[in-house]
């Protein structure tokens, strides 16, 4: 049956896009105290069709909250978002901006020129009114087939409603027309996808009675069960022992891969990250300092940004079960994770290049490094690509496809 929606965009033939999503200069603040906090600064990222995307950062990089801002799911009020979010899902839907008018509503600003923080340009009041013009793009959302996959899956399930019937209303999402037979039928299949029992026994189950990895096993198919085109996954096996994790990743690798399904895994696993995903985008304290295609992230002779380099090196350290430490400044508090605003790299009071005086210090004190392409699809945001290149770094670490027993970077 053909679903309806109204769009926020005039349908246009130009405006079909080989990328399913499109973020530019997205912001999102929350506030602390008497300022507005910028938590993700100036965030771009593309998604292509049919591709994974996995987004990594330590705890803290403003990468969750980037993707929640893309999905419609912020919880932070009242503070800044901004930027736009275009998603182009084909068949029906035209394309949809989900942070069109957000500006309109909200209560600060992005800062411009010299201000270091959000600036307030109105009352809060007018964001509750953004908030429900948001319900509704975000239902539209999901009519248009995307899916998400939560970081607690005990916290999404609804506790009072049968593990079924949950799976039957999420089928009923792809074909509104089932009758309760077909339902229950599409319901059973999808527990046979995830490796659960498909049985009407495993559907009488209520959300206490399963166990970790058979929650996050009901959530994947929940998510899948709306049959979405786009899919989003935030840190999917956060909370699950080695062996559960390693089946999770398994199982999603198999998904993920089938179809024409496009998607993002938010992730600190870098290797679970390099086995599920096409392309990588690294955020460090509320910037993206790199993207690009993951061979060339997985590439040791390939350059990467300093911050992916430590990445790198500690996921290769944990995985050969050796805890990894920071290269850090002298002085530097050991808690070095948080915003940091204003101008220059936001990676430098880490970073060994500036340290040793590598490159010229006053341009990485002074000015915020643009991402720019050090090959085809690759970009980098660092004064000293071409040290980059000089100076390779990477390991099997991220080769994409070995064991995954959890190496967090
Ligand atoms: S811009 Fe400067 S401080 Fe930042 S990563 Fe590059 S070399 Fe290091």
């Amino acid at each position: 049956m053909k679903r309806s929606l109204t769009p926020n965009t005039p349908p246009s033939p130009s405006a079909v896009s080989p990328d399913i999503l499109v973020a530019r200069d997205v912001w999102v603040g929350v506030q602390v105290d008497k300022i507005v906090k910028p938590i993700v600064q100036g965030g771009d990222l593309r998604v292509p069709s049919g591709q994974i995307l996995g987004l990594v950062g330590e705890s803290g990089s403003g990468k969750t909250q980037f993707v929640r801002a893309l999905m419609g799911l912020s919880n932070l009020e009242p503070g800044v978002i901004s930027g736009s979010a275009v998603y182009s899902l084909g068949g029906d839907f035209a394309p949809v901006d989900v942070l069109s008018e957000v500006e309109d509503y909200c209560p600060y600003r992005p800062p411009q020129n010299d201000e270091l923080y959000p600036v307030r340009q109105r009352i809060g009041w007018a964001w509750p009114l953004w908030r429900r013009a948001h319900a509704r793009r975000l239902q539209a959302l999901r009519e248009m087939g995307v899916g998400f996959i939560f970081q607690n899956p005990m916290g999404a399930l609804n506790p009072y409603m049968r593990v079924g019937s949950q799976l039957m209303e999420a089928v009923r999402v792809a074909r509104p027309d089932a009758s309760p037979g077909e339902a229950e039928e599409g319901a059973i299949h999808w527990l046979a996808q995830v490796h659960l029992k498909a049985s009407r026994e495993t559907l009488g189950l209520y959300p206490h009675e399963l166990s970790g990895g058979m929650a996050q096993r009901v959530m994947i198919a929940l998510a899948l069960a709306g049959e979405p085109r786009f899919v989003v996954a935030d840190e999917p096996t956060t909370g699950l022992d080695s062996h559960i994790r390693r089946e999770v990743v398994g199982l999603l690798h198999r998904i993920m891969a089938q179809g024409d399904l496009s998607g993002i895994v938010i992730s600190h696993d870098l290797p679970m990250v390099a086995r599920l995903c096409d392309r990588l985008t690294v955020m460090f304290r509320g910037r993206v300092v790199e993207e690009g295609p993951i061979e060339a992230l997985g590439d040791p002779d390939s350059p990467s940004h300093p911050y992916t380099r430590e990445l790198k090196e500690r996921a290769e350290a944990l995985a050969r079960g050796r805890g990894a430490s920071r290269s850090r400044a002298p002085g530097q508090s050991p808690d070095s994770t948080g915003v940091m605003v204003g101008q220059g790299c936001v990676y430098r009071s880490r970073c060994t290049l500036f340290r040793e005086r590598r490159v010229e210090p006053s341009l990485c004190e002074g000015e915020t490094p643009s991402r720019l392409e050090i090959a085809s699809g690759h970009r980098v945001a660092c004064h000293a690509r071409e040290l980059l290149a000089q100076t390779p770094g990477g390991g099997p670490a991220v080769g994409g496809h070995g064991d995954h027993g959890g190496a967090h970077v």
